[in-house]
């Protein structure tokens, strides 16, 4: 059997680690503060929102919830986050994304002070990424790379195949591996031959968001397999296919009504990968954790310099 790389174990580990780091600030009256803009009233974004602010709440960060309504213009936006950046007690500015269309979000994202950007995104830090100078990484992938050292999987010298280019998952993913001393080929939509791509990796990134489509076909015997995708199947006959006739996903999907799957396929994973990350309770659980430490991380930046 494949070993299971347990992301709620690494998360828990992260927050126990962050837990001193904490109560050193707040002993120095700077305890980290994320400010949360969430706009309008989507449903997905308001769980990740509830989430990230539990997360907070748990580990005694200031958090504060930023609601203004879809009907918020570009400026009137900009006009939240320059007020954020300029808050003493505010470490982090997190934008949740998406935005409503009137909204420039590209213009939103690069007023988020590069100090303050706890999610990796402005163009600042990109660039520190590419030029491996610190600052904060995209949470996503900075937690995939913890998750690999912390189970001492062998990054240097070995074959990382990356599939999926975005912005948040994709090419951070790639830029971190390769600065670990990883052989690192991206891959997407226009990829030719994708399985016999990604049957050269020894670590192979699943970051598409196309439900259980890496399957055996894709992974070398022994593969340490990576999978980012969150997809919800709201169709029987789709939980069957993929989960095999699995009775406890059907009853979980009779029950429920979808089930969670990612962009690997749950059963070939197990027959070829040597380690591999289960949808849920892999990556996922690891994104809010690295956004925890971005935000001390930015608070003890500012405290050291206070
Ligand atoms: P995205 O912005 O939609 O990017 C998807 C990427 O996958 C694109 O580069 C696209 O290629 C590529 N792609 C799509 N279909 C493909 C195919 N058939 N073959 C090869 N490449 C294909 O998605 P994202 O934001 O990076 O997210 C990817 C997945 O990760 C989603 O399921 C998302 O829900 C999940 N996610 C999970 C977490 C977490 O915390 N667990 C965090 C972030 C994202 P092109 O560039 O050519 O279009």
């Amino acid at each position: 059997m494949p070993q299971i790389l347990d992301g709620n174990r690494v998360r828990d580990d992260i927050k126990s680690e962050l837990k001193p780091r904490i109560e050193a600030l707040a002993g120095r009256n700077a305890t980290p503060g994320l400010a949360v803009v969430l706009v309008g009233n989507n449903p997905a974004s308001e769980i990740y929102v509830r989430n990230k602010i539990k997360a907070c709440h748990d580990l005694d960060i200031y958090s504060e919830s930023v609601t203004p309504p879809d009907t918020i213009s570009t400026e009137q936006l900009l006009a939240i986050v320059q007020d954020l950046n300029a808050r003493a007690d505010i470490d982090g500015i997190l934008v949740q994304l998406p935005l409503p269309r009137q909204v420039d979000t590209k213009r939103i994202l690069l007023a988020v002070s590069p100090a303050k950007d706890v999610d990796g995104f402005h163009p600042c830090n990109i660039g520190n990424l590419m030029v491996a100078l610190p600052g904060p990484r995209a949470c996503t992938p900075a937690g995939i790379l913890e998750l690999l050292k912390r189970y001492q999987i062998p990054i240097a010298g070995k074959r990382a195949v990356v599939v999926g280019r975005s912005d948040i998952v994709g090419k951070p993913m790639a830029l971190l591996l390769l600065h670990e001393n990883a052989t690192v080929t991206i891959c997407h939509s226009k990829t030719a031959d994708l399985p016999a791509v990604c049957r050269e990796a020894d670590i192979l990134v699943a970051a598409m968001g196309r439900a259980a489509m890496i399957n055996g076909e894709y992974i070398r015997q022994g593969a340490t397999v990576i999978d980012v995708g969150t997809n919800r199947l709201d169709k029987r006959e789709d939980v069957a296919r993929i989960f095999r006739n699995s009775a406890e996903k059907l009853a979980s999907y009779d029950k429920k009504g979808s089930v969670l799957v990612g962009d690997v396929h749950p059963l070939d994973v197990i027959e070829k990968a040597s380690a591999y990350t289960p949808v849920p309770g892999g990556v996922g659980p690891l994104t809010i954790a690295m956004l925890m430490v971005n935000t001390v991380a930015s608070a003890e930046r500012r405290a050291s310099t206070c």
